[in-house]
Parts: C-alpha cells; sequence; structure tokens
C-alpha cells in the first residue's frame, strides 16, 4: 500500500452505511479512482464540504493496485464553483462532464490535460449565458474525444479523403462524415453544413470562447444527435448520458 497524493475532481459520491461515502475521483496522476471516505456524512467529518460533484479537491489516498475501492485519507478543496449548484439546469450540464469522465476514462494513468479541460469547462459553464450551456458541453464532448484518441472526422470524407464543403452523411459507428458520391450506408443520416461547420468550431475553439457563441443561431438538434450517437457508439458504456436527459428535460425551463 503507498499514501499518495494528487489533484482530483470529485465526480460522484454515494452513500455506503450509515455514515460513509463512496466517491469517484478523477485524478491528475492516476485517473479514475473510486474510494471510500470513512465518516463522510458524519456531522463532524473531516471531509467537509469537499466531495461534492464537480469540487476541485487535493486528495490524499492509500493506494493499493490490487484493490478497486481505495482509501481517501484527506481531502482540501483546490477550487469550487456555487454558481453551478445555484440553477438546476446548470448544474444538470455540468454534471454531464462528470459523468462524461467517469464513463470515458479508463486505466491507472492520469490524463492531465483531460482534467484541466474538464476544470475549464466547468469554470466556463459556471459564469455562461444558460442558453449557451448545451453547445459549451458538446464543445467539450468533442474535445474530450480527441483527447481520448477518437476524435470524429469532420473536415473530409471517410473514405475518399476529399474535402467537405456541403456537409455530409455522419456515421456514428465509423467515426465521421462520408461525402455524397461515396454515400453514408446503413446507420448514417444527413449533416448540414451548417452543423458540419458548427462541429469543427466546437472541436477548436478553446472553451471559454464558447460561451460568446449566438446560442439563438446553433444547430442544437442536428449537433445533438451527432454527438451523442458517436459518444453511444465508442464510449464504453454510454448508454446516453443519465445526466443529459435530465437536462434535456429541465431545459424547456431555461430562460
Ligand atoms: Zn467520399
Amino acid at each position: 500500500m503507498a499514501i499518495v497524493q494528487s489533484e482530483a475532481l470529485v465526480l460522484r459520491s454515494f452513500r455506503l452505511g450509515e455514515t460513509s461515502l463512496i466517491v469517484s475521483l478523477f485524478t491528475r496522476e492516476f485517473g479514475l479512482l473510486r474510494c471510500v471516505a470513512k465518516g463522510a456524512r458524519g456531522s463532524k467529518s473531516r471531509f467537509g464540504a469537499s466531495l461534492e460533484p464537480g469540487v476541485r479537491v487535493n486528495a490524499v489516498v492509500y493506494r493499493k493496485l490490487s484493490r478497486d475501492l481505495q482509501l481517501l485519507s484527506k481531502t482540501d478543496i483546490v477550487e469550487v464553483l456555487p454558481a453551478l449548484w445555484e440553477d438546476p439546469y446548470r448544474f444538470a450540464v455540468a454534471t454531464q462532464v462528470l459523468e462524461f469522465l467517469e464513463r470515458a476514462a479508463y486505466g491507472e494513468s492520469g490524463d492531465p490535460e483531460l482534467l484541466d479541460l474538464a476544470c475549464e469547462t466547468l469554470r466556463t459553464m459556471s459564469r455562461a449565458p444558460i442558453a449557451s450551456l448545451e453547445l459549451i458541453v458538446r464543445g467539450f464532448e468533442i474535445q474530450a474525444c480527441e483527447r481520448l484518441g477518437y476524435a470524429p472526422e469532420l473536415t473530409v470524407c471517410l473514405e475518399c479523403r476529399s474535402p467537405l464543403h456541403q456537409g455530409g452523411l455522419f456515421h456514428p459507428i465509423r467515426g465521421g462524415l462520408l461525402c455524397g458520391t461515396c454515400g453514408g450506408g446503413e446507420g448514417s443520416f444527413r449533416l448540414s453544413e451548417r452543423a458540419r461547420r458548427v462541429m469543427v468550431g466546437l472541436s477548436e475553439e478553446p472553451i471559454p470562447t464558447l460561451a460568446g457563441w449566438a446560442a439563438e443561431r446553433y444547430p442544437g438538434i442536428e449537433v445533438a444527435k451527432a454527438v451523442e450517437r458517436f459518444l453511444a457508439a465508442h464510449l464504453e458504456r454510454f448508454d446516453g448520458l443519465r445526466a443529459s436527459r435530465v437536462a434535456e428535460s429541465l431545459g424547456q425551463y431555461k430562460g
């Protein structure tokens, strides 16, 4: 057993017994760690409010490689974004980022850039206009897929490699767009040129910039369909993020 220290983002926690919590942490050095936080729900818990989803902490963990559940010893808050909790829709969209990490991250090595991308996304979400939260989360999902090594192909045809200027046929399993000549085949659907360009922008722009995009001209339905089906085809254990369905049903109350 080794005592390790790492910066981490709290993804989720749930009850264990009378007073403890099981906490999922996305750590800078060790990737995803599931930990037991003993006594975390007691009134004198040494963890305080540090184990809420979306809080960035410095965590000290007793880590044993052969164990699935590690023992959390101590956490210090590095960053907390209260605005994320003040609006239920904002919180639901932020939870999509955390769920993405829990489902997509695996292995025992960290991905510091993915952690930084997630933290930057949450920070942007905490102050962005409500109307742009949806496009920010899509930008995060596309950029996070790039970090994980399976970016969708959006600029040239997957088959003949010719540049795309008039939209294309999106094939979630093949991982991107095909031109009209090659044809998309079964399981593909048409993506307009506007949606294609927006997705290229989402994949390239720094996340904070997305908060300034004109949300009223954002082709949300098309982009959501392409990104969600792409994630379903490429992320292990992805069956439609639960939080995205919550955000969708809360969306009607936003603004
Ligand atoms: Zn082609």
